[in-house]
């Protein structure tokens, strides 16, 4: 069986680069970090007492601890904050403090007025009398204490070699019950504590020490569960999907938006093992008892939406505020209600969030909570904490005060944008333009290049030829199941042939032209109405014309007519969509020469023609200025902005100024 088993990463090869204290603190704080069971995005935090001369010469000890922001799998000496340790202790002796107090005085304390804010775990890093203190949400732990009889089989795996918390929320009070605890449990076989329902310490008296002795209480845990045959979870179902289902998915996250307030992304994250969770006869029941650790509580809420019905998801979320809001000492107001994890029998696992980075965590996150409470099924039953303690996490000032700070809004949050032609010039310059503005971005070419053009999270580039229908199809099905939906389509993709008389120009050439600038964009526009429809903020179309629409040119028959004819394509869907919302706008550049097609012997023989140098001849209009492509971009997300909101049908050039369109 692939039974995977804790082991220690320590390399003295390696720590060997690490010289000081604080070295070997950042040294197996990122070897905690690089595995996922023990520690997942931000979660745990470590420590490190080092006595220090100051400036004026006096020694203090001063506590390092990891600061609010960081992650442990990449920190940084600058991710540690030093607190002076003598006031901590001090404070260790209050009968009371208050969150606000709390962080007050920790902040107050440090010797350096840049560095972040300290952990709210610092008060119980420095009571813990040993210089390093290591703290994760060990999911072999935290799948062990989250059952019926989960103290008891902690106290069976480790007797006396760690100190048993009940369960408390972290801040002041849980310091002082640790505090309490220790001094009366611990003894010379003591290598950690359990906090039920939480996590995990190790401690000792080098980086090495703690590190290893966390490994050891994890690697417990996991041979607990394998000798219960509560480790190796069934192989999930394979799945495939044969209904097409991007509409389905689109009105769902219509309706969570609009119950969030904002837009937001929806994606299927199609893990096998969330399909199957999603399938089981019993989900409801078992997936609907609260996070494994109340770390979790913030990013997926307390539990996730079985099914589709987020009515009835609201109503629930609206009881458990009010129920628990009275017993909260501070006034609340209710975080919006929408899900963030979705368990559907056909969808599978999806994350709900504002932008894929943040719907990463959310999945990677419930892909854990799956293995555990399966495995926890196996030991008698997973059982999470009530649902007054979760509330408590979840309505935490602090960490609400955490997620504003992360949380700078931007135009585009949590909606999606398709781009044609976006492999290069102007459409690849509105990838950029959407990306900078928070949209999710599929970018679509029939350039290969559009899969690896830009490594952003929030960016999916497929290959697609847009006069293949049945591509078209599967495009948007693939787009819909990764960003739930579709907001704005910006119609870039099109050919500019070779000049040619009307009397020379064959019928198949006309077709061509025709068939890529006009009839593939008839076919998409059609094929994302039901989409654009259920956008939360409406459906935006933005065309990008030609300054030929308005003032074509001779040898250029084919394309004039083709983008006058998608221009008017363009006006009549203004008003047949009109009454859904949806705007529709067209850009018409002219001279944009930071493309493909103007390659620098293009450019010299056209200015050559026109008797003018190459320089003169990019400017040649009524501004006398060079049109670039991010110009073009830039302006096509806005008019896809609020700016733009009540315009609909508008044709705008950007040509400098140009008398024949004037
Ligand atoms: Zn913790």
């Amino acid at each position: 069986s692939s039974i995977y088993i804790m082991k220690s990463l320590w390399s003295d090869v390696e720590s060997d680069k690490f010289k000081d204290d604080l070295a070997l603190r950042v040294y197996t704080s990122r070897l905690l970090g690089q595995d996922p069971s023990l520690v997942l995005h931000g979660g745990g935090n470590t420590s490190v007492k080092i006595t220090e001369t100051n400036l004026v010469g006096s020694k203090e000890d001063i506590l390092y601890v990891k600061g609010s922001g960081w992650d442990l799998v990449s920190i940084e000496k600058d991710g540690f904050s030093p607190v002076r340790m003598a006031h901590i202790l001090n404070l260790s002796k209050l009968k009371s403090l208050s969150d606000p107090q709390m962080v007050n005085e920790l902040k107050t304390q440090l010797t350096n007025a840049t560095s972040p804010t300290p952990s709210v775990e610092t008060i119980l890093h420095a009571i813990l009398p040993f210089k390093y203190v290591d703290h994760t949400h060990a999911d072999a732990v935290v799948t062990i204490s989250n059952t019926v009889n989960g103290e008891e089989r902690i106290r069976e795996i480790y007797g006396n070699r760690v100190v048993i918390v009940p369960y408390v929320m972290p801040g002041f009070d849980l310091a002082k019950e640790v505090g309490r605890l220790f001094s009366e449990m611990a003894s010379e076989e003591t290598e950690g504590m359990v906090l039920l329902n939480h996590g995990i310490f190790s401690f000792g008296n080098t980086a090495r020490e703690s590190y290893e002795r966390m490994i050891g209480l994890v690697n417990a845990a996991e041979q607990y569960l394998v000798s219960q045959n509560a480790w190796d979870n069934e192989k999930p179902l394979i799945d495939v999907k044969s209904k097409k289902i991007r509409g389905d998915v689109s009105e769902l996250r219509q309706k969570i938006s609009l119950v969030a307030g904002n837009p937001v992304l929806l994606n299927l994250t199609n893990s096998l093992s969330g399909i199957s969770f999603s399938k089981r006869d019993d989900v409801e029941k078992i997936a609907t008892r609260g996070p494994l650790t109340p770390d979790h509580v913030i990013r997926t809420k307390r539990i996730p939406m079985i099914g589709r019905d987020v009515e009835k998801y609201v109503k629930d979320y609206v009881s458990y505020f009010d129920i628990h809001k009275t017993n909260a000492k501070e006034k609340k107001t209710m975080l919006d209600p929408a899900p963030r994890v979705i368990l559907d029998r056909e969808f599978g696992l999806c994350a709900v969030g504002k932008n894929m980075s943040e719907i990463g965590i959310i999945s990677d996150i419930y892909e854990h909570t799956i293995e555990s409470i399966l495995r926890a099924e196996k030991l008698g039953g997973f059982q999470a904490l009530p649902a007054s303690d979760i509330f408590d996490i979840e309505y935490w000032d602090l960490e609400q005060a955490k997620l504003l700070r992360n949380n700078n809004f931007l135009e585009f949050q949590g909606e999606v944008v398709l781009i044609t032609g976006a492999a290069s010039g102007i459409g690849k310059s509105c990838v950029q333009s959407f990306l900078n503005r928070g949209a999710a971005v599929v970018g679509i070419d029939i350039d290969s290049s559009i899969e690896t053009n830009y490594k952003h999270n929030n960016y999916l580039g497929l290959i697609c030829d847009v006069t293949d229908e049945e591509a078209v199809e599967e495009l948007l099905e693939k787009s819909v199941c990764h960003f739930g939906g579709l907001d704005m389509i910006v119609l870039n993709a099109g050919i500019f042939p070779e000049g040619r008389q009307v009397s020379e120009l064959s019928t198949i050439e006309w077709n061509k032209v025709f068939s890529i600038n006009l009839n593939s964009n008839l076919n998409l526009l059609r094929e994302v109405y039901p989409l654009l429809k259920v956008a939360p903020n409406k459906g935006r179309v933005v065309v990008i014309g030609s300054k030929n629409v308005l003032a074509p040119g001779p040898g250029a028959a084919a394309y004039s007519a083709s983008k006058a004819a998608l221009n008017q394509l363009m006006r009549v869907l203004s008003m047949e969509w009109s009454s859904d919302g949806i705007r529709l706008n067209a850009l018409h550049p002219n001279g944009v020469f930071d493309t493909n097609i103007w390659t620098d012997e293009v450019l010299i023989s056209r200015a050559e023609h026109y008797g003018l140098t190459v320089e003169n001849y990019k400017t040649n209009n009524l501004l006398g200025v060079e049109v670039n492509s991010t110009d073009v971009s830039e302006l096509a997300a806005e008019l896809c902005s609020s700016l733009f909101s009540k315009t609909t049908a508008a044709q705008i050039p950007i040509d400098g100024g140009n008398e024949r369109v004037i």
